[in-house]
């Protein structure tokens, strides 16, 4: 958490350097760049934007829309890390071929038309502060993000990963859910600042820039994978359902089918299986008992095969140990002999230390 005296400590330094050095906060060249590019892709220049004039083409264009945007813009808020694919449609550099997002359209045209819309209407809605219409604009959050700040630089904030604005809400003690939109949660930050005695009168790209510096987010900041994501939501959606049904669930999915359908939504088969199991086994540890819970008050257990995924080992309960994240990685990596394996239980050794496991489910 940040220390609020601290914190207005570093304002009052800030705030200094803004008035005097505010080339150091942004860079006369950032500046004009920014400038350069709202000029080559201005609102109403963007009815006659081409495929070419937007993808990334790391090969030979530093002009492309989507070049500026990750590359040429990107002190102005970095969007590296995510894959190409959040740009809808890309060029790959080995074969020279478009590829897109299928959730756009079946051909590069009708993709690229689809993002095209999807990019004017965005900033429409931007103008007009739409908040509802922007969360259901189909281009992706970063992506959103950087375009709704370069083009309303005085309505939307810079801080583009999800993982960021969790943080910084964090670290200012600011009421939110991690389940809101990132446009929700920038708005937040963004009204918070707005109504700071001092740094009201600062730009978003100010706030943003006083942030990094003061209290730039730690690499690497745990985040649930997409799996375990998925799980959490299946979990949320099956709350009321019965021990009984889960395991006729699990017994009775004996189809191939990688998606199935849960509740009205398709999932990985794969993540309905691993969920029903950690809530079947109590989210403990099967070799200690221990249980992990998350601040939400929810349960955190990870889930191993027996028989790796990879040699064809499935997501059914006598396959799946529920684990502790140290015994997790004990059993993936530790020296393991097993001694006995039936549908119903496994007696092996790992490390020297004996484990008999029940693998029946009550
Ligand atoms: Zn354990």
């Amino acid at each position: 958490m940040i220390d609020k005296e601290e914190l207005k400590r570093n304002q009052k330094f800030f705030e200094s350097l803004r008035k005097n050095s505010p080339q150091l906060i942004l860079s006369p060249e950032l500046k004009e760049e920014w400038n350069k590019f709202l000029d080559i892709f201005s609102e109403h220049k963007m009815k006659n934007l081409r495929a070419e004039d937007y993808v990334l083409d790391k090969n030979n264009s530093d002009a492309s829309f989507c070049y500026w945007m990750e590359v040429r813009l990107n002190m102005l808020g970095n969007m590296h890390g995510s894959f190409a694919l959040k740009f809808g449609l890309y060029l790959s550099k080995e074969t020279r071929e478009y590829i897109h997002t299928k959730k756009f359209g079946r051909t590069k045209e009708e993709a690229f038309n689809k993002i095209k819309q999807s990019l004017i209407d965005l900033l429409s809605m931007g103008k007009i502060n739409d908040l509802d219409k922007i969360k259901e604009n189909s281009l992706s959050p970063m992506f959103k993000g950087k375009i709704l700040f370069l083009y309303y630089p005085n309505k939307f904030i810079n801080i583009l990963s999800n993982k960021h604005l969790n943080y910084f809400l964090n670290e200012l003690e600011i009421p939110y859910s991690e389940d809101l939109n990132e446009v929700d949660k920038r708005a937040i930050l963004v009204n918070f600042k707005n109504n700071d005695p001092i740094m009201k009168y600062w730009t978003n790209q100010q706030f943003s820039s006083f942030l990094y510096k003061f209290y730039r987010p730690p690499k690497n900041l745990p985040e649930l994978d997409i799996n375990e994501k998925e799980q959490e939501e299946i979990s949320h959606k099956t709350r009321e359902m019965s021990k009984e049904d889960k395991i006729t669930y699990l017994t009775s999915m004996q189809s191939m089918e990688e998606i199935v359908e849960l509740r009205g939504k398709s999932y990985k088969r794969d993540n309905i299986a691993i969920q029903f199991i950690k809530s079947l086994r109590g989210y403990k540890c099967q070799l200690c008992g221990v249980t992990i819970t998350k601040k939400n008050g929810e349960f955190y257990a990870e889930a191993s095969h027996i028989t790796a995924k990879h040699k064809k080992g499935s997501e059914r309960p006598d396959n799946i140990l529920i684990l502790c994240p140290n015994h997790h990685k004990e059993f993936d990596w530790g020296n393991k002999q097993i001694i006995k394996r039936t549908s119903e239980e496994i007696i092996f050794k790992l490390n020297n230390k004996e484990y008999k496991v029940n693998l029946k489910l009550k």
